[in-house]
C-alpha cells in the first residue's frame, strides 16, 4: 500500500509523519516543538502510543529537540550509531559552515539544547522498515553529520534530512530551489550520499528545511548544493 508522507512543519524544521500500515514519523523537530508536534499528529488521528517507529535522520537538536514528547507513548527511537552520542547529550556537535551564511547562524545554533535522549536503537547500517508498518529502508547517509541516515520510501519518495535544504527563510521562501546546507562535516561524504539517493530516481525528495525537491532540480543544481 503506498504510504502517505504528511509534512509537519515545525518552528525550523520539518518533520514527516508516514500512514502506512502503522504511523512512523521521522524527525522530532527542535527543543520547543514538542506541544506543537503532538498537536499535529493528532490533527491526523495518531497520537503517540500508536507511533510504531520514531527515526532521527541525525542528532543536530532542530530534528532531535522534541523527540521526548513524540515518544511519550513509548514508540522506540532510532538513529545512526555515529549520531546517538548528541542525541544522549542533546547538543550539535561541531557544525562545520558551508558558506558565510553558516558561520553566521553557528553561535545561534550552538545555544539550541536540550536535556538529552538515549535512544532505544542504533543503527549500524541499512535496515528494512517492514516491521514497523512501512515499506521502506534506512540507509547510512553520512556527511552533514557521520550519523547521518535518509529514508527511502518503496513508492519511490525520499526523505534526507539536511543532506541538502530547500528554499530561503528556512523554506519559506521558493521552498522547492534545492540549496546547499548550511553545515557539513565531510563534504565528500556528503556529496556522495546526495549522488546514492539520485541514482534511485526518487519521485520527490523531502528535507529537514523546505521541500519537497524534485529530482530534476537536484540533479541540474547538484554541483552547486553539494
Ligand atoms: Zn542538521
Amino acid at each position: 500500500m503506498p504510504i502517505q508522507i504528511i509534512t509537519v512543519p515545525l518552528s525550523i524544521s520539518n518533520a514527516y509523519l508516514l500512514l502506512g500500515d502503522r504511523p512512523v514519523l521521522v524527525d522530532a523537530g527542535a527543543p520547543k516543538d514538542g506541544d506543537q508536534l503532538v498537536a499535529a499528529l493528532r490533527q491526523h488521528g495518531v497520537s503517540p502510543k500508536d507511533l510504531s517507529l520514531i527515526a532521527l535522520t541525525h542528532g543536530h537538536t532542530d530534528h532531535t529537540g522534541a523527540v521526548a514528547a513524540a515518544a511519550a507513548g513509548g514508540a522506540p527511537v532510532a538513529i545512526g550509531a555515529a549520531d546517538a552520542l548528541l542525541l544522549r547529550d542533546g547538543a550539535n556537535g561541531v557544525l562545520p559552515p558551508t558558506g558565510p551564511a553558516g558561520l553566521m547562524l553557528r553561535p545561534l545554533v550552538r545555544r539550541t539544547t536540550f536535556t538529552g535522549f538515549t535512544p532505544q536503537i542504533e543503527l549500524h547500517g541499512p535496515q528494512r522498515l517492514d516491521d514497523y508498518g512501512i515499506g521502506a529502508e534506512i540507509l547510512p547517509a553520512g556527511g552533514h553529520t557521520p550519523g547521518s541516515y535518509v529514508v527511502l520510501l518503496d513508492d519511490g519518495d525520499a526523505i534526507v534530512g539536511d543532506l541538502i535544504r530547500g528554499g530561503f527563510a528556512s523554506g519559506r521562501v521558493r521552498p522547492g530551489y534545492p540549496l546547499r546546507h548550511f553545515f557539513t562535516e565531510d563534504r565528500r561524504s556528503n556529496r556522495a550520499a546526495v549522488q546514492r539517493v539520485l541514482e534511485r530516481d526518487p519521485s520527490r525528495i523531502f528535507v529537514g528545511h523546505g521541500g519537497p525537491l524534485a529530482a530534476t532540480d537536484v540533479r541540474r543544481r547538484f554541483d552547486a548544493i553539494t
